[in-house]
């Protein structure tokens, strides 16, 4: 983590480089996490809202994506911007902690987004599997196209389920960091085997950007590494398993 922020009376002078943020082109304002400190260790870690109308700060639109393209993201270059001290969200040091807290609640929004997908991708291979006419029949009635079709159910309704429990779970004042994790691993992988799964009982259509199964096949792989990648999901669960 190569951002730095460092403290020049009542400012803090930024440099460095992010990539992936979102809405970087376009904010007005956007919160970065900087090094306050030096060495290793948790406590070195600082949030600041940042101005994007200052003159050192840079941001380049990330073209090309494949899928999720109504979200922008930017590659940003942080040269000498200068914020308040008054712009430190929490106490220096705190950057952290607030991160992970943030992310430990985001993390169950992104499982969100996985279900959402691979609901989508379900209706679609649905319809399309019943609607196809194929040598007089639809594709839907073959019977390892229905065991397809239920198959992807049976994961749907699993993490689905999942979900729900972990918002039950940290509802309930439960870890928030296992049980966001286990639902984000969990669903956003379902979303990507779904939605796999629904372009290829579509054929050909499913290889055309402009049909809904390709939409959902190409933004599941989002959810999966945006907020952290599943590993990092499992490595997370791992480490806070509860105790019970
Ligand atoms: C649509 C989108 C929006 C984003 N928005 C933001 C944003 O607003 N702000 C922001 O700061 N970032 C944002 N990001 C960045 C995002 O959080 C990172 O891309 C993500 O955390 C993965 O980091 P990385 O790309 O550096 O991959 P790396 O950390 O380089 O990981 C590459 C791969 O290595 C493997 N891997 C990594 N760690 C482990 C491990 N511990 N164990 C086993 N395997 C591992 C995984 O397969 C992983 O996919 C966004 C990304 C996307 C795609």
């Amino acid at each position: 983590m190569g951002t730095t922020a460092l403290r020049d009376g009542d400012e803090y002078v930024l440099d460095g480089e992010k990539y992936w943020t979102s809405n970087g082109v376009s904010a007005d304002w956007i919160v970065v996490y900087a090094r306050t400190g030096e060495g290793a260790g948790h406590d070195n870690y600082s949030l600041f809202v940042v101005p994007t109308d200052d003159p050192g700060y840079d941001p380049e639109e990330i073209t090309g994506k494949m899928g999720l393209r109504a979200s922008q993201q930017a590659r940003v270059e942080l040269d000498g911007v200068r914020v308040p001290a008054d712009n430190r969200l929490g106490e220096e040091g705190s950057g952290f902690y607030n991160l992970a807290r943030f992310f430990n609640y985001g993390r169950i929004a992104v499982a969100g987004h996985g279900i959402g997908i691979a609901a989508a991708a379900l209706e679609e291979a649905w319809a399309y599997t019943h609607d196809r006419e194929l040598y007089d029949e639809s594709v839907a009635d073959n019977q390892t196209v229905q065991h397809r079709l239920v198959k992807m159910r049976e994961q749907f309704e699993a993490a689905r389920a999942l979900a729900w429990t972990a918002c039950e779970r940290v509802m309930d004042g439960d870890d928030p960091a296992f049980w966001a994790s286990l639902a984000k691993a969990r669903t956003t992988r379902t979303a990507e085997t779904i939605a796999r799964e629904a372009a290829q009982l579509h054929g050909g259509e499913g290889l055309r950007t402009e049909t809904r199964a390709n939409r959902a096949f190409r933004d599941a792989k989002y959810p999966s590494i945006y907020e952290g990648p599943n590993a990092v999901q499992r490595d997370i669960a791992y480490g806070h398993w509860p105790e019970e």
